[in-house]
């Protein structure tokens, strides 16, 4: 075991270079992507090893997103439950309020320096819309978001948000109406515009290199995590936690500590109504190998193949297929899968905003879930973080109605 894990966190050589993470990955899409990957995927190795596209992200990420985020102790929290100190990585001060604004802004000047104009996305809750057509707007660049017709209704302020950045939302009426079907729209849109358009996929899922490139804008988190923990605690922390949706802010924080075989990462997964076929999205419980746009990974499926419905309380995690590079370290064995109900989410919830004042989003709640079950069985000089992904102002109408509550 020790042996396959040594191999498998010798992250420098992940994904392969046709864009595989052990068996998982890959690139499976109409022949008329393919080009459009290969030229997708050099020009973002070329963006990488230059210094100017660094220093212009890095830039960009400090004066618009507000990058570095703090690493906070949650101290009340910690003394409530009495077990392990619980550090909090703040995303959720990002602007437009969650991690996702990372990707879109490497994503965008990716475009820029492509010569593409357009920019289309796909969103589902509406945050990697907000995320995306901020940015566009700040380069000046034109924005299409695809969002299912379910998720407009659910998320009509997002909407309204995207549309004042200038942003045009197309409906997508067909399937569920929800992110699977959007995702579909917006890959349809690519192939007929390809020349003069990009495709800013909202996490580290889909064909290569997406999955690569999105988890190499998010890896910021894990970087300014290991500093400040080194500079708060002397030390690095012994568990780290993160919701898993397609998985770019869970992988965003773990890349770094891969490598560091006595940190145990942690995924949670959305739970839903419990681990029964179409009540969840936990994608490892029942999950089966197969391929969902564009990658070969770990998705909910029944024995045809069909993509079967999901459930959870947050939409960001409400999603069939698992990032490739997950299903892989959760093969290997190098990071563990919980998952958490939507009843332990509502409840995590409330817990953050009484006694830390903060208010979490949903997706970001399922990690605290997890860390609130998880701190009282650890030691009181043992540490914990968990990456705050997001923050819940999105979420607060949800949770309200939830409570029986008219706001
Ligand atoms: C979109 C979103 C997620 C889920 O996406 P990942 O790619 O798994 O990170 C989690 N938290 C927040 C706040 C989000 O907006």
């Amino acid at each position: 075991m020790s042996e396959v894990k040594a191999a498998g966190t010798d992250k420098a050589s992940l994904p392969t270079a046709d864009g595989r993470f052990g068996e998982f990955g890959g690139c499976y899409v109409p022949e008329t992507l393919v080009t459009a990957l290969k030229d997708l995927g050099e020009e973002y190795q070329r963006a990488k090893e230059d210094p100017e596209f660094q220093n212009d992200l890095a830039f960009q990420l400090k004066e618009f997103a507000g990058r570095p985020t703090g690493l906070y102790f949650a101290e009340r929290l910690t003394e409530e439950l009495g077990g392990a100190k619980i550090y909090f990585k703040r995303e959720d001060l990002l602007h437009t309020g969650a991690h996702k604004i990372n990707n879109a802004l490497g994503q965008a000047l990716l475009a820029k320096r492509m010569g593409k104009r357009r920019i289309i996305a796909e969103t589902g809750a509406g945050q990697h819309g907000v995320a995306t057509a901020a940015v566009c707007a700040k380069m000046g660049l034109e924005c299409v978001v695809y969002m299912g017709a379910v998720d407009m209704e659910r998320q009509k302020l997002n909407v309204f948000r995207m549309e004042l950045c200038g942003a045009e939302v197309r409906g997508v009426d067909s399937g569920q109406k929800t992110l699977k079907d959007a995702v579909n729209e917006a890959m349809r849109d690519w192939v007929t515009n390809v020349r003069d358009t990009h495709y800013i996929l909202g996490s580290a899922l889909g064909a290569h290199p997406y999955p690569m490139m999105v988890r190499d804008f998010h890896k910021v988190i894990g970087q300014e995590t290991r500093s400040q923990i080194l500079e708060k605690e002397g030390r690095l922390p012994d568990e780290m936690v993160a919701c898993v949706g397609g998985g770019s802010n869970a992988i965003g924080l773990f890349y770094e500590f891969l490598g560091e075989p006595d940190i145990r990462l942690v995924g949670v997964e959305a739970g839903g109504h419990g681990i029964v076929k179409g009540e969840h999205a936990a994608r490892f419980e029942g999950g089966r190998l197969g391929v969902l746009q564009g990658c070969k990974t770990y998705i909910l499926q029944d024995k045809d193949g069909q993509i079967e419905l999901t459930h959870s309380i947050s939409a960001g995690l409400d999603y069939a297929a698992i990032g490739p590079e997950h299903a892989y370290y959760r093969d290997i064995g190098r990071i563990d899968y919980g998952y958490a109900t939507d009843d332990d989410v509502l409840e995590a919830f409330q817990l953050l905003c009484r006694v830390e004042g903060i208010i979490p989003a949903l997706e970001s709640t399922h990690a605290l879930a997890y860390t609130i079950k998880r701190a009282p069985q650890m030691e009181r000089n043992q540490i914990i973080v968990m990456n705050l992904s997001g923050r819940g102002d999105k979420d607060v109408n949800q949770v309200a109605k939830f409570l029986g509550q008219d706001v």
